[in-house]
């Protein structure tokens, strides 16, 4: 039965990756994906993927938009941000991903999850350059510091964050972090392969471009 299986593990399910949207629970044997990789619903494990190119670049899409945590709209609005620029689109829009101020805080490992550190933006705990910056989508730049807001910083919180530092192994080499005050900086642009995801953007290009 798949009615214990939340909205979220149903995305790894259905991306037939893990996707790591639940925190912690992701790294333990209660992975939903761990115990049943299949797609879900009745004959999940006996439908074929539509492997159709169309099909293809669609599955891309979508999961690069769940591992991120946004909209079709959202999405869309990232793709025309960057698609005038120059260099590989697919490539730019990763990056545009990955500094999303969201994404940077769950990075940092300062929320278990980019759900969690979502919710950190919009309620006001981040700052950037000691400013108080509550728009997830936000675009960090090289130089840009980030640091919790002095106001937020509760006894309960730093001792999540401990936990999820203490348990994190994927810390990115574009962002340097000052463990003695939970802020960072960030170093330089993402490459590509520094991306929270193996997918290839330029496909998502490819379908924007039909
Ligand atoms: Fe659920 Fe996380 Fe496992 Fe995905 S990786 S199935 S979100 S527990």
């Amino acid at each position: 039965m798949a009615r214990d299986i939340d909205s979220k593990c149903r995305k790894c399910r259905r991306a037939g990756e893990k996707l790591f949207l639940k925190g912690d629970r992701c790294s333990t044997p209660k992975c939903a994906f761990i115990r049943r990789s299949y797609a879900p619903g009745a004959h999940g494990s006996k439908i074929s993927r539509n492997s159709s190119e169309y099909g293809m670049q669609l599955s891309v899409k979508q999961k690069i938009k769940r591992t991120y945590g946004i909209l079709e709209k959202q999405f869309r609005g990232h793709f025309e941000e960057i698609k005038g620029k120059k260099g590989i689109v697919g490539d730019l829009l990763l990056e545009r991903l990955e500094t999303r101020l969201d994404n940077v805080v769950y990075r940092m490992g300062l929320g278990n999850s980019r759900s969690q550190a979502r919710q950190l933006v919009n309620h006001g705990w981040i700052k950037v350059n000691g400013r108080k910056t509550d728009i997830p989508s936000y675009k960090v730049k090289t130089g840009d510091s980030i640091s919790i807001n002095p106001n937020k910083k509760s006894k309960t919180y730093l001792k999540s964050i401990d936990l999820v530092l203490k348990n994190k192994k994927d810390f990115p080499g574009w962002i340097s972090f000052n463990a003695a005050d939970y802020s960072g900086k960030i170093s330089r642009m993402p490459e590509r392969e520094e991306a929270g995801i193996n997918a290839d953007a330029q496909i998502v290009v490819e379908y924007y471009s039909r």
